[in-house]
């Protein structure tokens, strides 16, 4: 008899175990592991996906970042808090693909962990606060994708519609608070502010609406006296911003007043224009 026809048992039970384990996958292609790892980063009090640093109590029970810093205690097994993390379950959240918290709202996204939460933290079906909730005092909320429709029908009275040419004048009337309006032009809404202080004229331009096939770009002309005869003109793209517009943190661009000084009419009024246009 061959020697080599003798198969070992404990060699047979392990390809036996292995067939029976293919034969399992086959079998049974709606079988999702992946959806089923997913359960793991459920967080039990909020329901949605724990992301890194993901901490835990004493025993090992974990939380969502929000729900952990909220409670005193596990609420699974009342043990204290610790300052540790489950570095395992970190580690698999950056292969795993992960839906968009905002899902259920409509949004599709999914991408491995962490491409999801910087996706998330922008995400246009998230749920953001009027941009002239400071401003005006406003308390709506909804996604970005309404923002636009929200500002036509609760802020209409802000809104130029002269459609893209608004013409500021005379800022020495609009003393030291910061004046803004919203211009509704190309069938988008822009915001447009501006402010003397310390010595300069700011100005901010933002396209506040979310959908848009165009770019656009910002003009601000000033005049001199008041003559057509433009001295200064500056450009540059509106970018997209319809988060809250109170901040200081704003991006802008400035001039010296003594410098538009001189440009000045006889009533003290500054002359300027600024247009939005579409860039090609
Ligand atoms: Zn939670
Ligand atoms: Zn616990
Ligand atoms: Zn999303
Ligand atoms: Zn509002």
């Amino acid at each position: 008899m061959d020697k080599n026809l003798i198969i070992p048992k404990y060699l047979f039970e392990e390809f036996s175990l292995k067939a029976c384990l293919d034969d399992d996958y086959n079998s049974d292609d709606s079988y999702n592991w992946e959806e089923e790892l997913l359960m793991e980063f459920q967080c039990e009090i909020c329901m949605n996906y724990m992301f890194p640093p993901i901490k835990q109590c004493e025993i090992g029970h974990s939380y969502c970042q929000d729900c952990f810093g909220k409670v005193s205690s596990c609420p699974t097994c009342s043990s204290p808090k610790k300052d540790t993390r489950n570095f395992a379950l970190e580690h698999i959240f950056e292969k795993l693909t992960f839906p968009c918290k905002y899902a259920e709202e409509g949004c599709l996204f999914q991408a491995k962990g962490p491409l999801v939460v910087s996706h998330q933290s922008d995400c246009s079906y998230k749920a953001t606060a009027c941009p002239l909730n400071s401003l005006k005092q406003c308390e709506w909320v909804g996604s970005k994708f309404n923002v636009g429709a929200h500002l036509k029908k609760s802020h209409d009275d802000l809104i130029f519609k002269n459609d893209f040419n608004v013409i500021i004048s005379n800022f020495k009337c609009y003393s030291r608070t910061e004046k803004f309006c919203l211009v509704h032009a190309w069938g988008e809404i822009f915001y447009f502010s501006h402010v003397l202080t310390s010595g300069y004229f700011k100005a901010h331009i933002f396209r506040m609406t979310k959908f848009t096939n165009n770019d656009f770009k910002y003009a601000i002309n000033f005049f001199k006296g008041d003559t057509q005869k433009k001295v200064i003109s500056v450009e540059g793209p509106c970018k997209y911003r319809p988060t809250d517009l109170s901040s200081d943190f704003l991006p802008y661009f400035s001039w010296v007043v003594s410098y538009l000084a001189e440009f000045l009419d006889d009533d003290d009024c500054l002359h300027s224009s600024v247009q939005i246009s579409i860039d090609n």
